[in-house]
């Protein structure tokens, strides 16, 4: 167990059998036509699903999908695919209730018998969800015999599923799949075997400056791809045309290259360029000599010898860290640096950790994410982890010092969640 998870509880760590177990999923899959499209967070859930009912759990499984706003919203983000998905990949009955407060899903709650499952509609159609709702809290509380949080990418918010509801449940700990999201970062966090390798690219160099930070000192080598990379090169008088820029990270960029030197590790800058004359001339695409960009072209890629240069030094690694793609790569013609860089992390034999979010969509269209390691299933909570090492959702299954009297006796109260 990983140190930053002692004294938390796990789904091992309860009787399961015939308790009413309610569990808190990451199954915001993105729909395509009311369909499907990507059924990774649900398999990713599906040990910890197929666990509890292999104890006797009765469930109740529930979970935010996108960010509704309007009524038509309220049609187009229902969980209703995800209920037939699980109805078909279960061996057992998965009812759906969309109504968390009314007497139906009460009287559903006191029925429920093992090895059948409740999902609740798409917790943010009730507005306590996000305004974590101290009432709703304690009105599931009121059903529930323990609660379990499995649900990495939605634990960096304040909401009742996430924070609230666990502060009013005293048997209250994490899936397998918290676990392993939290083992996997913590390598990153505490720096893995050496030598170390951090691949960072994606948009912007100030969405990742708290992370580059933390890393500085635990990475042997820094790879730098994507827009950020422009940045980097400005930093270093490199002529870069009209590629994305932050002009106000330049200084920033340059004082890191600084750091890393004086430290004796090694930065990686491309060395070559993919680029266009607009985002959207693809005609125009061509591969440049040089570092140097020449005016009225564009990077939307790293060049050959980049990718060559990058996998070997990937191929060399015992830890890999890598979040943000090198290129623009959902236009099929931009993504061919993102997708030899994916194959290096793929073949390399260490351990190779994929941030979510982008970085685990370019994992998967490159085809090689199987052979990865670990891929985040949150990208916004695994940075956020990086950055500061406490998710809201972790702290809220600590125990409560001061929750329980010394008969024992449980009374609500909430761990501290910063
Ligand atoms: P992030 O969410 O920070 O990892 O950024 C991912 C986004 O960065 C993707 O949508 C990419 O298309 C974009 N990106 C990567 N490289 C470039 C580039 N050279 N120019 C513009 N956008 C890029």
């Amino acid at each position: 167990m990983s140190k930053s998870l002692v004294g938390i509880r796990s789904i091992e760590d309860f009787e399961l059998d015939d308790k009413r177990v309610f569990m808190r999923l990451d199954l915001n899959v993105p729909l395509k036509d009311g369909e499907i499209a990507d059924d990774s967070r649900i398999q990713a859930a599906l040990p910890t699903i197929r666990y509890a009912l292999s104890q006797g759990a009765k469930l109740v499984i529930a979970s935010h999908l996108g960010r509704p706003k309007t009524e038509e919203d309220k049609i187009k983000l229902s969980l209703e695919p995800v209920a037939r998905y699980l109805n078909s990949v279960l061996e057992c009955e998965v009812m759906f209730v969309d109504d968390l407060r009314g007497d139906a899903a009460k009287a559903l709650f006191q029925g429920l018998k093992s090895n059948q499952i409740i999902l609740f509609e798409n917790l943010r159609f009730d507005e306590g969800e996000t305004k974590n709702d101290p009432e709703l809290a304690q009105v599931i509380a009121s059903y529930i015999d323990i609660y379990i949080n499995d649900a990495f990418g939605a634990s960096h918010r304040k909401h009742m599923s996430v924070v609230g509801l666990p502060c009013e449940v005293k048997n209250r700990g994490l899936g397998f799949l918290m676990k392993k999201e939290i083992e996997m970062l913590d390598l990153v966090k505490e720096g893995g075997l050496p030598p170390f390798v951090a691949i960072l690219g994606g948009a912007k160099v100030s969405d990742k400056i708290v992370v580059i930070e933390k890393l500085i000192d635990k990475v042997d080598i820094l790879v730098i791809g994507g827009a950020m990379a422009y940045t980097f090169l400005a930093s270093q008088k490199i002529a870069i045309g009209g590629s994305l820029v932050e002009k106000d990270k330049i200084k920033f960029a340059g004082s890191l290259i600084q750091r890393m030197e004086a430290r004796g590790k090694r930065i990686l800058l491309p060395v070559d360029h993919r680029v266009v004359t607009g985002f959207t001339e693809v005609k125009s695409l061509r591969e440049t000599n040089s570092a140097a960009i020449d005016d009225g072209w564009m990077a939307v890629d790293i060049g050959p010898k980049t990718q060559a240069l990058y996998a070997e030094f990937i191929s060399s690694a015992k830890t890999i860290f890598w979040n943000g793609p090198m290129g623009v790569f959902e236009t099929p013609e931009y993504s061919k640096g993102t997708f030899a860089i994916a194959k290096a992390v793929a073949t390399n034999k260490g351990v190779s950790i994929v941030g979510g979010g982008d970085s685990a969509a370019a994992a998967k269209a490159s085809g090689f994410a199987n052979e990865m390691s670990h891929i985040s299933t949150g990208g916004g909570a695994s940075l956020e982890y990086l950055q500061g090492g406490r998710l809201p959702g972790i702290e809220a299954l600590r125990p409560a010092k001061r929750s329980e009297n010394t008969d024992g006796e449980y009374l609500p109260s909430t761990p501290k969640v910063d």
